[in-house]
């Protein structure tokens, strides 16, 4: 059902053929998007009549998730976010410059937040490790920190992938999180397809990405140490869940080709690597 082989995943039977134990998980309980959706509309719809000037937050990175997070913020449920990006020293110069388009476009305010995760990212690569969690949660903690700050109870992301069997998830001090394009199930192309009119333009970057520099350095690490991408399990729960073909999955989960051009550059900007 997914791209799991026995390296990655273990591979057990069922019902006489061979199944990975997060599909096997699926099949017994499967999500329910539907009610998901629900939840999720029903929380926004609450949201815009709420005063202030700002609805809520959207953690915003440039790419395309976030980005379509805020076309639907902004045109399906007619609400005004704070745009929040980190900007961890590695984002690629494409990202930013969609960020500021896009957020212009629908005339949102943008807030860009510069921090250095270079010690992360070294330590990470070095390790041949994944810095991604380390990173997400160091940047969800500062926009945590900026809803609190602004007191806006709800955090937009742009995750494709539920918590599980919902998309809404409580941090501290009674702030939740909505991974918003959970619910809808979008295919890649029609992300894609639905960017179209807006002044976005794909970065050509290395990993499922697009707007991290590092990405594609930490994957060719790791796939010299492991001899597979870190990426695997988000990108076997996409094929599984039906929204990307088995197909280009296989393409994405091979081991990138980084140019030296890349690696200049990131050493241009302070990593040891
Ligand atoms: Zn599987």
């Amino acid at each position: 059902m997914c791209v799991h082989t026995s390296k990655t995943k273990k591979i057990i039977e069922y019902e006489g053929k061979p199944i990975c134990v997060d599909c096997l998980t699926m099949l017994k309980y499967p999500p329910n998007f539907e009610k998901m959706r629900e939840e999720v509309e029903e929380i926004l719809k609450n949201l815009k009549r709420e005063g202030g000037k700002y609805n809520c937050i959207l953690a915003f990175s440039g790419g395309k998730d976030s980005v379509l997070a805020l076309k639907l913020l902004k045109e399906k449920f007619k609400l005004n976010p704070l745009c929040v990006m980190v900007d961890n020293k590695y984002i690629a110069k494409e990202a930013i410059e969609n960020a500021l388009n896009v957020t212009k476009y629908y005339n949102v305010d943008l807030m860009i937040l510069n921090r250095d995760y270079t010690e992360l990212f070294e330590d990470a690569i070095k390790r041949g490790e994944s810095p991604c969690r380390r990173c997400s949660k160091l940047i969800l903690r500062e926009v945590w920190r900026i809803a609190k700050l602004l007191n806006l109870k709800y955090i937009i992301t742009g995750h494709e992938l539920p918590f599980g069997h919902s998309a809404v998830r409580d941090m501290k001090e009674g702030i939740k999180m909505i991974r918003l394009l959970a619910p809808y199930k979008f295919k890649e192309e029609e992300k894609y397809e639905m960017l179209k009119d807006l002044p976005w333009k794909k970065p050509n970057l290395y990993g499922y990405t697009t707007n991290c520099l590092v990405l594609g350095v930490a994957l060719e690490k790791f796939y010299e140490k492991y001899d597979f991408s870190f990426e695997i399990d988000r990108v076997a729960t996409l094929v599984r869940l039906g929204l990307l073909s088995k197909e280009k999955a296989k393409e994405k989960l091979k081991k990138p080709k980084v140019p030296k051009e890349v690696y200049e550059e990131l050493r241009r900007r302070g990593l040891k690597i």
